[in-house]
C-alpha cells in the first residue's frame, strides 16, 4: 500500500450523506444500462467486477457498511488482480464489491458507482474546469458517443460534487491531474476533442482549488 503526503481530509457522516445528494440522480433520461447490458451477458458493464473494481474511500466504506450489506472488500482471484490491489489501494481508497446488479440498493450505490463514467477534467492551469469521459472506457461505455444525453442538471451537481470533493482529497487532486494531462496528450495524437461537459457559466467560474 503507498503511503501518501498531502492533504487528504476524512469525509464526515454528514459530507457522505451531502455527497450522495448531489450524485443521486442517472446520468440520462433513460437507462443506460439498456445499452451495453447486451454485450456484456445481460449485465450493465460497469456494474460487474470483472470490467471495473469499484474504488470507495475508506470513510465511505464504513459508513456503508453500518448501513447494508451490499459491499465487501474486493477479493481478488488471479495474480494479476492481486498486484493491482497492492499496488492501487491507498490509505484513503480501498477497492470494495458489491453482490451485484440483481441485489443492488439504490440509496446505498457508492460515489464510484454514481459517478461512473465521468471524472474531473484540470486543465494545464491546475484548474478544475469540467467532467470528462473517463478514458479507461472508450469503446466500452456507450456514452461516449452519446454525452449530449447526459443531464445538465447532473453535469452542474456532480461538477460541485467534485469541487467539493477535490478541496478535501489532495490525493484525488494529484490523480485527476495527470489523468487529464494523458487525455491532453492521446487528443493531440489522435486530433480529436477531448470529451468534456461543462457546467453552467456560473459554476464554473466556481472551479478549481481555493
Ligand atoms: S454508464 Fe456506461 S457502462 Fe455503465 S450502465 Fe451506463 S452505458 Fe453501461
Ligand atoms: S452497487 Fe449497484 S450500481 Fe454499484 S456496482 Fe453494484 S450493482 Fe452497480
Amino acid at each position: 500500500m503507498k503511503e501518501e503526503p498531502g492533504k487528504n481530509i476524512v469525509l464526515t457522516q454528514e459530507e457522505i450523506e451531502y455527497c450522495y445528494g448531489l450524485l443521486d440522480e442517472s446520468l440520462t433520461p433513460y437507462d443506460c444500462g439498456k445499452l451495453c447490458a447486451p454485450a456484456n451477458g445481460g449485465e450493465p458493464l460497469c456494474c460487474s467486477v470483472e470490467n471495473a473494481v469499484p474504488m470507495l474511500y475508506r470513510e465511505e466504506f464504513k459508513y456503508l457498511s453500518h448501513r447494508t450489506e451490499l459491499w465487501r472488500r474486493w477479493r481478488p482471484k488471479s495474480d494479476v488482480d492481486k498486484k493491482m490491489k497492492k499496488d492501487d489501494e491507498t490509505p484513503h481508497l480501498v477497492f470494495c464489491e458489491c453482490k451485484g446488479i440483481a441485489h443492488c440498493e439504490r440509496e446505498n450505490r457508492s460515489i464510484c458507482c454514481r459517478t461512473f463514467p465521468l471524472e474531473p477534467y484540470i486543465d494545464s492551469d491546475g484548474v478544475f474546469i469540467a467532467l470528462i469521459f473517463m478514458k479507461e472506457f472508450r469503446g466500452k461505455c456507450p456514452l461516449l458517443t452519446r454525452l449530449k444525453d447526459i443531464k445538465q442538471d447532473v453535469i452542474d451537481k456532480h461538477f460541485e460534487f467534485w469541487n467539493f470533493m477535490l478541496s478535501k482529497k489532495q490525493d484525488e487532486y494529484d490523480l485527476y491531474k495527470d489523468t487529464s494531462k494523458g487525455w491532453r496528450i492521446s487528443a493531440a495524437k489522435t486530433g480529436k476533442p477531448l470529451p468534456l461537459l461543462f457546467p453552467r457559466s456560473g459554476l464554473r467560474k466556481n472551479g478549481g482549488l481555493d
